[in-house]
């Protein structure tokens, strides 16, 4: 900007008021204040997001970026912890916080009004931010049309031999069998992580991505698998082989004549440790708010929870769906239970 009665680009007057607004900045900055963030989703997406929040609000966020490991490192820390919140993928991990008494209830309007109640804690202790659909990855040659419809189908005996899918043990599979349990009970879950297992192709084994290359290589013919790995395949630069896996397949939203496909999610939660409260309970609003909601939506091939926001073009093009419409809270209480199962089928070995 210039001094308009300045016959030079800076007069004395002009540099100290230059000097004043900066000044002006930085105290600004100082106001707004800082939040510190312990984040298991990777930088790569949180960048762009936290970025456009400094951007808004002057407040400064520190990252910190931890692929494992978070959970302890909250306990060890307890009350010195400088994390105000936490970022954390699937509704297991966000619970797993909440009963080890890390997390703390927020009530907020915009988050109510943001975010759909099923994909929130009933007391605001954690708090949705992207949806996944864990679905099944079907062979183009070797699955018929109508094959395989529902998450039952894969415990039936016609699929023996024939199913892939990761470890029972991990966070993805556990919150699946929880949504099992809360749809037809401890005794049927039990029943079909035994008809599951005895459909397998070979031990659980690898990640998500990893079982869509089986049936791409003709090891199995449906695996198990959640939506954004569909994406991240089938743009892959990096690695693109990865393309040809997901070309192999057809994407399968499960049980879409019943209960709807099971729904997981990304999400936030404040510590009980937070000393910049309401920056992170702001942070946490942002992120539920339209423009980051594109943004997550974009980067990483992720549902926005907040409705009326633009999905990527290739997440429209799998169709809509309808999804399960029980509450992660609930799903989440049974992961015990789910665990337990896993363990009494010996589902890994
Ligand atoms: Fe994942």
């Amino acid at each position: 900007m210039k001094c308009k009665n300045s016959l030079v680009p800076l007069t004395r007057a002009a540099l100290i008021g230059a000097a004043l607004v900066t000044a002006a900045a930085a105290q600004a900055q100082a106001q707004a204040g800082e939040v510190n963030l312990y984040s298991s989703r990777q930088p790569f997406l949180m960048k762009p997001l936290l970025e456009a929040f400094t951007d808004e609000t002057g407040i400064k966020v520190n990252m910190v970026y931890m692929k494992k490991g978070m959970l302890e490192r909250l306990k060890s820390e307890g009350r010195n912890s400088p994390a105000d919140l936490i970022l954390a993928s699937d509704i297991g991990n966000l619970h797993n916080h909440d009963k080890a008494g890390l997390l703390q209830p927020i009530e907020s309007a915009i988050l109510s009004a943001n975010i759909p109640a099923q994909y929130r804690h009933p007391s605001g202790n954690w708090f949705g931010l992207t949806a996944r659909a864990r679905i099944i990855y079907a062979s183009k040659t070797r699955v018929k049309p109508g094959e395989v419809t529902t998450y039952e189908d894969l415990a039936d005996p016609k699929m023996k031999g024939r199913v892939c899918i990761r470890s029972g043990k991990h966070v993805y599979n556990i919150s699946l069998l929880a949504s099992i349990v809360v749809a037809k009970g401890t005794e049927g879950a039990a029943a079909w992580a035994k008809g599951l297992k005895a459909n397998l192709a070979r031990k659980p084994q690898g990640n998500d991505r990893a079982q869509v290359k089986a049936v791409f290589q003709g090891e199995c013919d449906v695996a198990v698998g959640n939506t954004y790995y569909m994406g991240k395949m089938a743009t892959n630069e990096k690695d693109p082989v990865q393309k040809k896996w997901a070309q192999s397949v057809n994407i399968i939203f499960p049980n879409q004549q019943d209960r709807g496909t099971h729904v997981n999610i990304s999400g936030a939660a404040v510590t009980t440790a937070a000393k910049n409260k309401a920056n992170a309970v702001q942070l946490i609003e942002f992120l539920s708010g339209d423009a980051a909601q594109k943004i997550y939506a974009e980067a990483n091939f992720e549902y926005p929870v907040k409705a009326g926001v633009a999905l990527h073009p290739m997440v429209a093009s799998w169709g809509t769906f309808k999804a399960d419409k029980a509450y992660l809270s609930r799903i989440a209480n049974q992961r015990i239970v789910a665990s337990k199962l896993v363990d009494q089928v010996s589902f890994n070995n």
